[in-house]
């Protein structure tokens, strides 16, 4: 079992009880499945709730997280709405909050309803993640999304700032990108209006043979250790400044850039390297998303008594 003592964690990851109705070529939930995998809590159990509140009050006042991103494994949150629901109701039972919660979504299922329920939670970041940032349709045929809920990144974009939500484009960068100049990418990324931009490298994290793996590493991205954007943002953009992750912002026109080539690396080890902590949809903590390591990395949440 870890101690926790002298390691600080800025923010949990809480993964989705739900499901996705995409399949995107390289899903890294579907990448890292195993048989005998975590089991997820029954939410329509209210020990469920109860749960997910202790753990949640246990990162905030024990850990000293600050910030909350609603993610996922193979689930995207915002097509987890009894997800969401309950969540809702465990962050409710406290009267301290997360002074910022972010969720990270394609978009899939979206509605102005969904949008509003995401206020409601306190979400004030939508981390938007794309294959495709300039085609929604190419962007929907890659993901392998259902035609009926094929999402229109400039309508979503759209909602998503008429919500007042901070919209943080993500691009999952593949060889799709290699004729394109970041100067492009930049460009329409203010032309969907975000504040911010994050580039992904897709990276095998699971099993070589899995499908998923092949298709990363085929379709690798010409640049993937992000040099070129690097020089990009310090030749068009302004430095603003060191992140708390150690990472360098720049602005380049109205967009704001960290560079980290790694942020999709979910590697197996088991050391506090990383200052996320993992609420699991079992309802546990971690500090791995390697399923292999589901015991070893899970946090006893019993240091409030110490
Ligand atoms: S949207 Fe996310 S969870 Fe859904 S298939 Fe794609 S990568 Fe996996």
């Amino acid at each position: 079992m870890n101690t926790l003592r002298d390691h600080h964690f800025d923010t949990v990851q809480a993964v989705a009880i739900g499901g996705c109705p995409n399949h995107c070529p390289y899903c890294i939930g579907r990448q890292n499945l195993q048989t005998g995998g975590i089991e997820a809590l029954n939410l329509a159990q209210p020990e469920s709730e109860e749960k997910l509140a202790r753990a949640l009050a246990y990162t905030r006042e024990i850990l000293g997280c600050g910030s909350l991103t609603l993610t996922g494994r193979i689930a995207d949150p915002l097509a987890s709405p009894k997800y969401l629901e309950v969540l809702g109701r465990a962050l409710k039972r406290s009267d301290e909050t997360f002074p910022q919660i972010q969720v990270q979504s394609s978009g899939i299922t979206w509605s102005q309803t969904k949008l509003d329920t995401l206020k409601d939670l306190g979400v004030s970041v939508f981390a938007l993640s794309t294959t495709d940032m300039f085609s929604s349709a190419n962007n929907a045929r890659i993901n392998r999304t259902p035609e009926r809920l094929a999402v229109d990144l400039d309508q979503l974009a759209k909602a998503i700032k008429l919500s007042d939500f901070t919209l943080r484009l993500c691009v999952n960068l593949s060889d799709i990108y290699n004729d394109t100049s970041y100067a492009n990418m930049f460009a329409r990324a203010q032309e969907l209006q975000a504040n911010q931009i994050t580039f992904r490298t897709l990276q095998v994290s699971g099993a070589p043979d899995s499908p998923e793996s092949q298709w990363i590493a085929g379709h690798q991205y010409a640049d993937p250790d992000l040099v070129g954007l690097t020089t990009f943002a310090k030749q068009a953009g302004r430095e603003i400044g060191p992140l708390s992750d150690g990472f360098v912002a720049y602005d380049v026109g109205s967009v704001s850039v960290a560079v980290d080539p790694n942020c999709l690396a979910r590697e197996g080890d088991n050391t506090y390297a990383k200052n996320y902590v993992i609420l699991d949809q079992d309802g546990e903590l971690r500090t791995s998303w390697a399923e292999a390591d589901k015991d070893s990395s899970r946090i006893e949440m019993n240091d409030k008594e110490e």
